[in-house]
């Protein structure tokens, strides 16, 4: 790098704090992760596209992160600029048929504002730890709902600080996908639109899918949800019980003993340690069942 201090980059850029060396453990679910050279926080868009321009014009790559929490992040951490945008960027503007959140609202948060004004449609995001704007990149979704069935515009910035934004059918909403990954787009807001339903119903279905999964997943122990995608036709979290590996242990990581779909950190693992778990158990599937599993979460990082 040019700069004897890579935060000299980032001189006058008013996100703050503007954090050196600090460790990924802390932003992520998992609790894993090596240290990012550098650390922003930028709390609206103006600031998040300073830093994309500085970033730019030094040639400092940079990763974005939503709230961590589906993210496995390597030993040695991440080089040059980390941007965080979990519970920053947090707008709420309610219209009459619609809700536009800023994209580092909680998905928690903005399935309970759905219902609080009474749209049905959301209630599948209560319970997933993520950002909006991670929800949309990755098109998460639980108990037959998932963010393509509500989003109808995502408003995104590109590394030159250019404002994009993508209708649903530009989204290419897949499983687990979108055409944002791998474009370098970042969402800055996300539109969605709904019905309109019965709150006391709205509640209810929240309150069962929140119940469902504190009874079934271990949100005592840090993780990353579920580690591997669903192979057309199985649940990875059966097979991987059926193979026995309940309770299989590498240093730190553990194969969840409440739910074999979770990897769980039982203190001080490492990246390396789930990564190595990672490996036994689609070898071990693989060979059980012939099946192959495919990591949900995203590993970024040095190792
Ligand atoms: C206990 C637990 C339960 C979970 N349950 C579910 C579930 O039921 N269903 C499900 O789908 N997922 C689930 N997850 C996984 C995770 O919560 C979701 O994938 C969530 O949508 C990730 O959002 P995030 O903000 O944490 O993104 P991050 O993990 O921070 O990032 C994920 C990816 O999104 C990108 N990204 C984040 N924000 C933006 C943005 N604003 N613009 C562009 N790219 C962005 C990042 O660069 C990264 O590539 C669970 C996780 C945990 C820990």
């Amino acid at each position: 790098m040019a700069f004897d201090n890579l935060q000299d980059a980032f001189c006058g850029c008013t996100a703050r704090p503007l954090l050196i060396d600090e460790p990924m453990s802390r932003h992520t679910s998992f609790k894993i992760g090596g240290p990012a050279d550098l650390l922003a926080t930028p709390s609206n868009e103006a600031e998040l596209c300073n830093l994309l321009k500085r970033a730019k014009e030094n040639n400092i790559p940079v990763t974005l992160v939503g709230n961590g929490s589906n993210l496995l992040v390597r030993d040695k951490g991440i080089r040059g600029l980390v941007i965080k945008l979990g519970n920053m960027l947090n707008t709420i503007e309610a219209g009459e048929n619609s809700i536009t959140f800023g994209s580092g609202v909680s998905l928690a948060l903005a399935s309970k504002k759905a219902a609080e004004l009474g749209f049905t449609g959301m209630e599948f995001a209560v319970g997933i730890p993520g950002s909006i704007g991670g929800a949309v990149y990755m098109n998460a979704g639980a108990y037959d709902g998932e963010m393509s069935n509500v989003v109808t515009a995502v408003r995104t910035v590109d590394a030159n600080g250019e404002v994009k934004v993508l209708s649903k059918e530009e989204m290419c909403f897949g499983y687990r996908k979108t055409v944002l990954q791998g474009s370098g787009l970042i969402v800055t807001a996300v539109t969605v639109s709904m019905p309109k339903g019965n709150t006391a119903d709205i509640i209810a279905k929240m309150a069962d899918f929140s119940q469902k999964r504190t009874s079934k997943q271990p949100l005592e122990l840090p993780s990353a949800g579920s580690m591997f995608k669903r192979p057309p036709g199985y649940f990875a979290g059966t097979l991987i019980d059926q193979t026995g590996l309940k309770g299989y242990t590498v240093g730190g990581a553990q194969v969840s003993t409440k739910h074999a779909g979770f990897v769980v950190n039982i203190g001080g693992a490492t990246a390396a340690d789930v990564l190595q778990l990672i490996k036994d158990v689609q070898d071990k599937v693989k060979a059980a069942h012939g099946v192959e599993l495919h990591p949900e979460v995203l590993i970024i990082g040095e190792a």
